[in-house]
């Protein structure tokens, strides 16, 4: 990494970190998409990823949210039911991200696909979610 890299790096950690206060009042310390509360909670920037993170772009997930978004290989269906209620989630990013999982998980989970087709989305939220994966 060249030291601009880094330094734009760094700078993005910062930012990031605080976020933490305003997310933890946000999501009033609970996991924003499975609700879990009393764990350690870790943001999560929304794609696409913007220059500077911003709150509108990140939400506040708990390790199992985060790690199985990280990693699609290590996803368990069964800890999704949670989407149920996210993709209806009043806060944007996370109601994207809900929403995208379920589009994901739709091709093999049946109830993700009766999800998928329940759900009704806003225009915008709309093109959002196309923007990306998870
Ligand atoms: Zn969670």
């Amino acid at each position: 990494m060249s030291s601009k890299a880094r330094a734009k790096h760094a700078q993005r950690l910062d930012a990031l970190s605080m976020l933490g206060k305003d997310l933890t009042r946000r999501s009033r310390a609970h996991c924003e998409l499975c609700h879990i509360s009393g764990v350690k909670l870790a943001s999560f920037e929304v794609a696409p990823i913007q220059d500077v993170p911003d709150i509108e772009h990140t939400i506040f997930l708990c390790e199992t949210c985060n790690d199985q978004l990280n990693k699609p290989k290590t996803i368990q269906p069964d800890h999704w039911h949670c989407l149920s209620v996210a993709v209806w989630s009043e806060v944007r990013p996370a109601q994207v991200v809900a929403v995208r999982m379920v589009k994901r998980l739709s091709g093999t989970i049946q109830w993700a696909a009766d999800l998928y087709e329940q759900v009704y989305l806003e225009p915008d939220v709309i093109e959002w979610i196309d923007q990306g994966d998870i």
